[in-house]
């Protein structure tokens, strides 16, 4: 018998237990910068150089960090379920746990892409300006930024229509079109949200919804029971 489908949607909040900091919490701000000036396209053409560095030190942030319980026991659940983790957050950390299954709908801190082409590889050295895909155009970091299009949305969107659970974790489902997929499960399915302070999404409909008000890390007990 093959198994339930368990679509998994993370975001920046599974990851602050590792250490990385999420952005609602402050401010509007991500570790001290205006979200406009460094995850935005107008930001990219207006300060180039200020965004390399700023996603040289996520990058380097995100290699030190380390997979924590959270990041586990998602991987622990492909043994009963065909997990498929769909997740906001653009460091390796689930592919680091060992999960099998990860679509980044935005985008790796670890690649690169070219502005004008669709040339991409992994960074191995600080992107600097000036460093060139084999066309001439300027490398980038393989992010998508507010102001571009969500490439992976339709892949992802087919994915959580087609699942038996949707187990939703550490976003404030501010980002769209990400957060639209919160509402795209099937009626069947059973969907569980993981957040300490879950009171403050804008949760459309909870009628289904099972809601863990706890940190990533301490959910586990109840989530079992949840799945069972
Ligand atoms: P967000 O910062 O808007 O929201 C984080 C959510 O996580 C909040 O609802 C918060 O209550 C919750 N949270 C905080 N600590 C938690 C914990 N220990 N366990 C469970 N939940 C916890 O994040 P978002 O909704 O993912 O949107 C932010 C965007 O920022 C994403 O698109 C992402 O690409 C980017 N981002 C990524 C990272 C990363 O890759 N680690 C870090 C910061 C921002």
């Amino acid at each position: 018998m093959s198994k339930p489908k368990l679509i998994v949607l993370t975001g920046a909040g599974i990851s602050a237990e590792s250490g990385l900091k999420t952005f609602r919490g402050n401010d509007g701000l991500w570790e001290n910068y205006k979200i406009e000036d460094v995850a935005s396209i107008d930001g990219w053409h207006k300060n180039p150089e200020l965004v390399l560095e700023f996603y040289e030190r996520r990058r380097q942030q995100a290699m030190q960090a380390k997979p924590n319980e959270a990041h586990l026991y998602l991987v622990d659940l492909e043994k009963d379920y065909e997990v498929q983790i769909i997740t906001q957050n653009v460091d390796d950390l689930h592919e680091r746990a060992g999960s099998s299954q990860v679509l980044h709908l935005h985008g790796s801190l670890m690649h690169y892409k070219s502005t004008n082409s669709s040339y991409r590889g992994i960074i191995q050295q600080p992107l600097k300006l000036g460093q060139l895909c084999p066309n001439g155009h300027q490398l980038r970091p393989d992010i998508v930024w507010f102001g571009e299009d969500v490439p992976l949305y339709p892949e992802a969107l087919d994915l959580v229509r087609d699942c038996d659970v949707l187990l939703i974790i550490g976003t404030s489902l501010q980002v769209y079109p990400a957060a639209g997929l919160a509402y795209q499960a099937p009626s069947h399915s059973k969907t569980i949200l993981v957040d300490p302070y879950a009171d403050e999404i804008p949760l459309e409909s909870q009628n289904t919804t099972y809601i863990i008000r706890k940190k990533a890390t301490l959910a586990w007990k109840e989530l079992k029971d949840l799945l069972v």
